[in-house]
């Protein structure tokens, strides 16, 4: 299973909880593909589509055969009609500036009484030529008024998912992991590799 991803953190959160010894899992490294795939999609769906499709081409070219795996992810904040949403990762103009983006976040809800937000994952799996699936989990919260904790990464320090009065960012990994949105979408993802 090629994870449409040069993250290696990514994927080794996948094979470690998909845990399917029938598969190896390979990175775009791996593969040996190169290009940038650009994510020209309006939905988290659409952008996981985009990658999954661009890798699922290449490695028919190839005369590859695997199964290919994409995600997408976000946050969706009520307070801003659902922004950042899909420019989650762009949010204060450099894409990946984790601190920015946070800190960006904290001042456009500055005095805000509605701090609700959900962080989505979309996992689009492309098992057979014609055949996609895709793989939804959400982690309902809310947004703190300052960044707290150390763990984790981009937005974890200034999200605390509902029912708790930490942020993820003062969560070990597992614990995270047991109530997270990407969690949930790989935990359906499972059940499906199992009928398999
Ligand atoms: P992508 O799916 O790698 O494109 O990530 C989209 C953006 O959502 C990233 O920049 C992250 O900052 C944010 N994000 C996605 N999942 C999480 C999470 O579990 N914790 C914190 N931020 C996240």
């Amino acid at each position: 299973m090629v994870i449409a991803t040069e993250n290696t953190g990514k994927i080794q959160e996948f094979s470690k909880i998909l845990k399917d010894e029938r598969f190896e899992f390979l990175s775009l490294r791996d593969i040996g593909f190169k290009s940038s795939i650009e994510e020209t999609g309006k939905t988290f769906a659409e952008n996981a589509q985009i990658k999954a499709s661009a890798v699922a081409e290449f490695l028919q070219k190839q005369n590859m055969e695997a199964l290919v795996l994409a995600d997408d992810s976000g946050l969706e904040v009520s307070a801003l009609n659902g922004k950042p949403g899909i420019y989650t990762a762009r949010y204060a103009g450099v894409h990946g500036d984790d601190r920015a983006n946070f800190m960006k976040l904290l001042h456009d809800l500055k005095g805000a009484p509605d701090r609700n937000a959900r962080f989505v994952c979309v996992l689009c799996l492309i098992d057979a030529p014609n055949s996609v699936r895709f793989f939804e989990g959400e982690c309902r919260g809310s947004i703190t008024t300052e960044p707290m904790g150390e763990q984790g990464f981009g937005y974890d320090p200034v999200f605390i998912p509902s029912g708790h009065s930490r942020t993820f960012a003062q969560m070990d990994a597992l614990e995270k992991k047991s109530m997270s949105h990407r969690g949930a979408a790989i935990r359906k993802l499972n059940e499906y590799l199992q009928t398999l």
